[in-house]
């Protein structure tokens, strides 16, 4: 109340120039941003873009190239994260710092002056955990905690230290749409008291529900500042990735064919202590037809995609089977040779060979059988370089691969283009069956809307697509049918047509109910 108007007027956070180079490479370039009091604050821009560098600068991890950071309009060196935190920043990482073996409480105490009591700790993270609607429990294992309520920790942390500024980096990435919402609600009482939130996502949808404030990055610079409220979810991604994004059409009304992958009573017990065990999978695909298999990451979708390929083979052979034919024992190239094609989540070093150029790692992708056309008439073994360059040409030109060279090492390549890459080399094959994990992870908006398009063509062309995605975007662009992946559980698979995201989320988090820690507070 006593505050001046003029005082009023300056921002909490005001960042001038800030720039950060990583060698010869710019991650941030002569960045500008205001935050005010009580703003929520979105940073836009796709994987890449620079936003976790940016925020890793004012939460003192890294020492920016050039730059200014003003504090209430001063100044401030901010050289680690304690100055940050006794400014008054508090910081939520993409990537969990928290020890398994540890509790809750004893986690939160690391980040804190030892000489604080453990007691005093669980007890004022239990007041705020219960004041923010962030239900946590103390004295659990951080082992036996679910992903969401990780996170808790991490903001109940950050607000130990009663921080004007929070930042949380993509916190969304790893939540069902409920715990989303619930986290939104947290935000909106933070902006109710006053405290700002620098929010940092490529989601769209979610910046234009909660954010007051958007700041666009692409390549490290700022391409857009605005009220994202007034903003189509079309002019956000088109600051976002400089190009409209065209959307992926499909028609829905084709009839389906034949059942091209099948699943009956598939079970394989986790190959390691943080793999997750497959239960009961059942599932149909028929020519024609994209199921749709969504699920929060390492439910066990990484797993079903071993299975599914071959790549790790199940114990019954009848569990699976590949136009009528029971291959759950055999390996990956006997199932590419009944005409299936596969697409792991891993683009480096799973997919491809970073050092090796485009051509050999279209070759190294071939069975026997596919590579027959590669190799030369007489002697068995020679390679004919020229249709191998050739069909590098025509995936490349078919995917819209942007590269520089004829055929550079994979590892010069974008992420996008890359993956770009990868899928047309299955596409090229025109597969009867395609098992894709993730195919749009970490890619720009641009290669993500032709990935997801040459996906419904195959299928349109008479394949049958499965893919495995995190992204609920994605899901309802490609789908035919949508299933969801729970703790190595399988649903029944749904009409996309007559599925919600609201069912979707209860599907991800239907199986059981670890991750309502609101049970144990009830009494
Ligand atoms: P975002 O969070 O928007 O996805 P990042 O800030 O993580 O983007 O990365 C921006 C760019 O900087 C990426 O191209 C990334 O590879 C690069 N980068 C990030 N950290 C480093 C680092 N420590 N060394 C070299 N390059 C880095
Ligand atoms: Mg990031």
């Amino acid at each position: 109340m006593t505050v001046s108007e003029g005082s009023a007027a300056i921002p909490l956070l005001s960042v001038r120039k800030l720039t950060k180079h990583f060698g010869s490479f710019a991650a941030c370039s002569g960045i500008d941003l205001d935050i005010a009091p009580g703003e929520i604050h979105a940073l836009l821009g796709e994987n890449g873009a620079g936003k976790s560098t940016f925020v890793k600068m004012l939460f003192g991890i890294l020492d920016p190239t050039e730059g200014d950071i003003l504090w209430n309009g001063e100044r401030v060196a901010i050289r680690s994260p304690g100055t940050a935190r006794t400014l008054g920043i508090g910081m939520v990482f993409q990537h969990f710092s928290l020890f398994e073996a540890l509790t809750v409480a004893e986690n939160i105490a690391l980040s804190l002056d030892p000489k604080i009591p453990l007691a005093k700790i669980a007890e004022e993270a239990s007041t705020l955990s219960k004041a923010y609607g962030l239900p946590l429990d103390p004295k659990a294992h951080v082992a036996d905690l679910s992903v969401g309520e990780r996170q808790r920790i991490e903001i109940v942390r950050a607000l130990l230290q009663n921080p004007k500024l929070i930042i949380l980096d993509e916190p969304t990435s790893v939540l069902t749409p409920q715990e989303a919402d619930k986290l939104f609600e947290t935000l909106f009482q933070l902006r109710a008291e006053g405290r700002s939130v620098l929010y940092i996502s490529h989601r769209l949808e979610e910046v234009q529900r909660i954010c007051d404030g958007a700041t666009v990055l692409r390549h490290g610079r700022v391409t857009g500042r605005c009220d994202p409220k007034r903003e189509t979810a079309a002019s956000l991604a088109r600051m976002m990735v400089g190009s409209e994004v065209a959307a992926v059409s499909r028609d829905t009304s084709a009839a389906l064919g034949d059942v091209r992958i099948e699943v009956a009573g598939l079970n394989a017990d986790a190959r390691t202590p943080f793999a997750i065990s497959l239960r009961d999978i059942n599932l149909k695909v028929r020519a024609g037809e994209v199921l749709a298999i969504a699920g929060v990451a390492g439910n066990g979708q990484g797993e079903l995609f071993d299975a599914l390929s071959g790549e790790y083979p199940v114990t019954s052979n009848e569990a699976i089977s590949i136009r009528g034919r029971p291959v759950g024992r055999l390996g990956i190239n006997a199932r590419r040779l009944l005409g299936a094609g596969f697409v792991p989540e891993e683009r480096h070093g799973h997919a491809a060979v970073s050092a090796l150029p485009l051509s050999d790692n279209l070759l190294l992708a071939r069975s026997r059988s596919d590579r027959k056309a590669f190799l030369g008439g007489g002697a068995l073994g020679v390679i004919r370089h020229n249709a191998v360059r050739a069909a590098t040409r025509r995936i490349c030109e078919a995917m819209d691969v942007r590269k520089s060279g004829e055929d550079p090492v994979a590892g010069a390549l974008s992420g996008g283009n890359l993956q770009k890459f990868i899928v047309g080399r299955e596409l090229d094959r025109q597969p009867a069956v395609l098992v894709v994990n993730q195919p749009t992870w970490g890619v720009d908006a641009g290669a993500a809307s032709r990935i997801r398009q040459a996906l419904v063509d195959l299928a349109r062309a008479g394949s049958a697509v499965v893919v495995i995605s995190q992204d609920l975007d994605e899901i309802f662009e490609v789908a035919t049918n949508i299933a969801v992946i729970s703790e190595g559980r399988l649903s029944a698979s749904y009409p996309a047509g007559e599925m919600s995201r609201e069912r979707i989320g209860l599907l991800m988090g239907g199986v059981h109910d670890s991750t309502q820690p609101g049970a144990v507070h009830a009494h």
